[in-house]
């Protein structure tokens, strides 16, 4: 290991890195130059993944996922890619993005006949931008939406944090005037306060993979998806399960009376071309 004199915003602390940091750290330093050249570029893309209404059947909403391939670094997940930008700033972009790209993608569908909602996954970076709900308002405008057409999925971290920031509730709260719906998203993972899912605009909730991927496993656990699935039902919160993968969870989730589903068993993410072809 090597070892680095690290100012510290007091003083100076000693520090020791190991080879494994410095591989981490020039991967994360090649990522964000990278990345900042991809966005100049518009050089990443968006896939959409179907989420099914299990009273009529019907797919009644896509999500958009975004993914990276660098032709110096090769793929870079959205789990790598997201906690980067969000510590170097570059979120906003990649949020305006998704933001553009979802607006004219649904202005397309919208020509071809295609009435489907999409919905976003947004950081909460990006709403402490004080444009963000501008921004994506006129996006809608520009490409002839409606704002109906746009769900956005929050964390519970994100929910958490927004209650007590005012201006983020504020343009929440304008954008669901508006008519755009939001969804708490990975339900059941994190920070277990339910004050903010009243507080907030929240219209869903989807309940995280992890936990519907252990559904058939326990007794207990299929509990506490009933349990999950009535208490947001009960709250009028539309109930999404999200990674299903087989028959089983299918079946015990739409026996539990689960809204929708979203998973491999329904369908992968696809780009826009195999998402037309899959529909019809
Ligand atoms: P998420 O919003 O919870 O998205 C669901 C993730 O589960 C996606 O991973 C999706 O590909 C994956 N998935 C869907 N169905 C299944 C299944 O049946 N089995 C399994 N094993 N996985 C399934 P992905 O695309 O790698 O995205 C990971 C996370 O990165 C997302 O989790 C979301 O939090 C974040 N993310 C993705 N795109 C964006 C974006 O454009 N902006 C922001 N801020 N975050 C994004
Ligand atoms: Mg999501
Ligand atoms: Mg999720
Ligand atoms: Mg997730």
């Amino acid at each position: 290991a090597t070892i680095k004199k690290v100012k510290d915003r007091g003083g100076s602390a000693i520090s020791a890195l190991t080879s494994d940091d410095h591989e981490r750290l020039s991967r994360k330093a090649h990522i964000e130059k990278r990345l900042i050249y991809a966005l100049d570029r518009k050089d990443l893309q968006l896939l959409y993944q179907p989420q099914v209404n299990l009273e009529n059947g019907k797919v009644e909403r896509v999500e958009a996922l975004v993914r990276w391939t660098d032709s110096e670094i090769g793929v870079i997940t959205p789990d790598e890619l997201i906690p980067i930008a969000e510590e170097n700033g570059l979120i906003n972009e990649i949020g305006s993005f998704v933001v553009e790209t979802v607006c004219r993608q649904l202005k397309d569908w919208k020509s071809k006949g295609i009435d489907l909602q999409i919905s976003i996954n947004s950081s909460i970076h990006e709403f402490r931008d004080k444009d963000m709900a501008k921004m994506l308002l006129e996006q809608l405008k520009i490409n002839d939406c409606q704002a109906s057409s746009l769900m956005i999925e929050i964390t519970e971290k994100f929910a958490l944090e927004a209650e007590a920031e005012r201006s983020i509730m504020t343009q929440m709260k304008s954008l669901h005037q508006e008519g755009i719906s939001f969804a708490l998203d990975d339900f059941g993972t994190g920070y277990a306060s339910f004050r903010y899912m009243l507080m907030l605009p929240i219209s869903s909730i989807k309940i995280d993979q992890m936990i519907i991927q252990s559904i058939t496993k326990q007794e207990k656990i299929q509990k506490l998806i009933n349990g999950m699935i009535q208490f947001g039902k009960s709250l009028d919160f539309q109930v999404t399960a999200e990674g299903v993968e087989t028959n089983e969870q299918f079946e015990l989730l739409r026996a539990m009376g689960c809204d929708s589903l979203q998973g491999y068993i329904i369908g992968h993410p696809m780009n826009a071309t195999e998402l037309e072809k899959w529909l019809g």
